[in-house]
C-alpha cells in the first residue's frame, strides 16, 4: 500500500508502527456552524482509507477531535447570548448527524480540546523546562520556533524565508515575542470568554497544541497517520510536529496525508462571495450518498470542483450502480442452482475488476479508478447475470458488487422502513416481556428497535416512541 507524505513529497510503502494495527489521527472541525461540503471531504476521504486498511485486516485506531474551544464559537456564544458549550455541543451533535447521513463511520474516539486541558497545560509546562516555550510578561506562553531546528520540515519552508514574510508582525504589537516566528501555546483571558487556570495566567489554549495533546493521550507519542486539509499543512500542522517531537523527543507521524480543497464552480468557496454550502443545504436536494460518490470521484489530491452539473452526473453515475445491485438482488430471489463451469470462468474474469479497484486503492487510495472498476463490473454483470443464471452465480457477482461499493462506504441496500404497526407490535412485546420480568428480551426489542432509528421513551402515559 502506497501513501503519498506530504513530508518525503513522494509516494512511499505504508509500514505501520505495529504490525497490523494503524493509529490514525484526522484534524477535525470547529464547531461553530453546521459543517459546510470543503469540510466533508476530508471525512469522506480519510473514512474511505480507514475503510480500505480494515478491508485489507488491519486495526485502525482512528481519531478525530473537535475544537470546542475558538475564537468562532466565544462570538457565535457572545450574539446568542448563552454560554460557548451550548454552541459546540450543539453544532457537534448536528456534525455527527451529517456524518452518519455520508456514513462517515464515528472516529474510535472524539475527544473535545475543553476535555483535554489537563494534558495541555502539561505539554506546555514541558515544553517550558525543556527551553522551548516561554512566559512573557502577560502570561502569554509562546513556543520558541527557532529552538526546533527541523521547523518547516513539513511545508518545505525555510525558517528565513518564514523570518522575511513574518516582519510584519513585530509592527502589529505582538511585540512581547522573543522572534516574530514564535507562535502561542497558551493565551490569558478575555472580558466574557471561557477560561481555564495555570501556572502562567488565567486564559484559554492556542489552537494547535490540543491536537499534540490529543494525539499523544488517545495514539501515543508516535503515530502513523496524521492527516487533514491541505490548508492545515502551515502553519498547524508544522506547529503541531514542533511541539510534539520537542516535548516527547520522538517523530511525531511516520506518514502525512492531505486533502487537496473543494471550489466552487471553480471559486474558493466562500459566504461573503455567495457560493457556500453547508452538508444539510446539500442534503435537501439529495441522497447524501450522492455527495459521498461525487468527492470519491476525484482523486484526494486533486483540486475538486463541485457544480450543479457534477452533482447531476455524480446522481446518475449512483444510480447505474444501485440499479445494478437491485437487478441481481431481485434475481436472486428467482433463480436457483450451483456454479455451472462457464460461470465459474466469468467469475474468475469479474474478480479482475476488484484486482483492479485493489490496485487503485494500493496506489495512494486512487478512488477515481477505484470507481471506474466498480463501473467496469456494473457494466459486466448487466451483461452477464440473467433469469438463466445459477443462484450461486448471481449471489458471488453481488457480493463483489456489494464489496466494492462497502469500501468506498457506498450503500447499496436501502434500509427498509420498518413500518408503524410493526414498531407498535414490537412495543407490545417488550411490555409483555417486561411483565414477565424477561429484562433480558424487552432490552433486545429496545435495542433492535434503535438499530432501526427508534427512539423508545418510557412515560408516565406509556411508552412513546418517535423516528431518530
Ligand atoms: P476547519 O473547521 O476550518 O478547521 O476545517 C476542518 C477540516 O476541513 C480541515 O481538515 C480543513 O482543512 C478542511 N477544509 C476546510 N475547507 C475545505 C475545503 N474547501 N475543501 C477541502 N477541505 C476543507
Ligand atoms: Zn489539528
Amino acid at each position: 500500500m502506497k501513501i503519498y507524505n506530504t513530508l518525503s513529497k513522494s509516494k512511499e510503502e505504508f509500514i505501520p508502527l505495529e504490525e497490523g494495527k494503524v493509529k490514525m489521527y484526522v484534524c477535525g472541525p470547529t464547531v461553530y456552524n453546521l459543517i459546510h461540503i470543503g469540510n466533508a471531504r476530508p471525512m469522506i476521504v480519510f473514512d474511505t482509507v480507514r475503510r480500505y486498511m480494515e478491508y485489507k485486516g488491519l486495526e485502525v485506531n482512528y481519531v478525530s477531535n473537535f475544537t470546542d474551544v475558538d475564537d468562532k464559537i466565544i462570538k457565535k456564544a457572545i450574539e446568542e447570548g448563552v454560554d460557548s458549550s451550548v454552541i459546540s455541543e450543539r453544532y457537534i451533535a448536528e456534525c455527527k448527524k451529517d456524518m452518519e447521513a455520508l456514513n462517515v463511520k464515528p472516529a474510535t474516539t472524539h475527544p473535545l480540546a475543553t476535555n483535554e486541558i489537563c494534558g495541555m497545560l502539561d505539554m506546555i509546562g514541558t515544553l517550558i523546562e525543556k527551553g522551548h516555550a516561554y512566559a512573557a510578561a502577560d502570561g502569554t506562553v509562546y513556543f520558541r520556533t527557532r529552538s526546533f531546528k527541523e521547523y518547516g520540515k513539513l511545508s518545505h519552508k525555510n525558517l528565513d524565508d518564514l523570518q522575511g514574510g513574518n516582519r510584519s508582525l513585530l509592527v502589529s504589537g505582538e511585540d512581547q515575542k522573543e522572534d516574530p516566528l514564535d507562535f502561542v501555546l497558551w493565551k490569558p483571558r478575555k472580558e466574557g470568554e471561557p477560561a481555564w487556570e495555570s501556572p502562567w495566567c488565567d486564559g484559554r489554549p492556542g489552537w494547535h497544541i490540543e491536537c499534540s495533546v490529543m494525539s499523544k493521550k488517545y495514539l501515543g507519542d508516535e503515530i502513523d497517520i496524521h492527516a487533514g486539509g491541505e490548508d492545515l499543512v502551515f502553519p498547524h500542522h508544522e506547529n503541531e510536529i514542533a511541539q510534539s517531537e520537542a516535548a516527547n523527543g520522538k517523530t511525531f507521524a511516520r506518514y502525512w496525508m492531505h486533502n487537496a480543497f473543494l471550489n466552487i464552480d471553480n471559486k474558493k468557496m466562500s459566504k461573503s462571495a455567495g457560493n457556500f454550502f453547508t452538508v444539510r443545504d446539500i442534503s435537501e436536494k439529495y441522497d447524501l450518498q450522492v455527495l459521498r460518490f461525487f468527492m470519491l470521484s476525484a482523486h484526494y489530491r486533486s483540486p475538486l470542483n463541485f457544480s450543479a452539473d457534477l452533482m447531476e452526473a455524480a446522481k446518475n453515475g449512483l444510480e447505474r450502480i444501485v440499479t445494478a445491485a437491485e437487478k441481481l438482488r431481485d434475481l436472486q430471489s428467482k433463480v436457483t442452482g450451483e456454479l455451472t463451469e462457464a460461470e465459474k470462468a466469468s467469475l474468475e474474469e469479474a474478480k479482475g475488476f476488484m484486482t483492479k479497484y485493489e490496485e487503485a486503492m494500493e496506489d495512494d487510495f486512487n478512488t477515481a479508478d477505484a470507481i471506474s472498476a466498480i463501473f467496469e463490473m456494473v457494466k459486466f454483470t448487466n451483461t452477464n447475470a440473467n433469469a438463466d443464471s445459477s443462484k450461486a452465480y448471481v449471489d458471488a457477482l453481488y457480493a463483489q458488487l456489494n464489496n466494492m461499493a462497502d469500501i468506498c462506504g457506498l450503500i447499496l441496500e436501502k434500509k427498509a422502513e420498518i413500518l408503524d404497526e410493526e414498531i407498535e407490535k414490537l412495543i407490545q412485546e417488550r411490555q409483555d416481556a417486561r411483565k414477565a420480568k424477561n429484562f433480558a428480551r424487552a432490552d433486545e426489542i429496545r435495542n433492535q428497535l434503535l438499530e432501526q432509528g427508534i427512539v423508545l421513551e418510557d412515560t408516565r402515559e406509556g411508552v412513546k416512541w418517535k423516528r431518530a
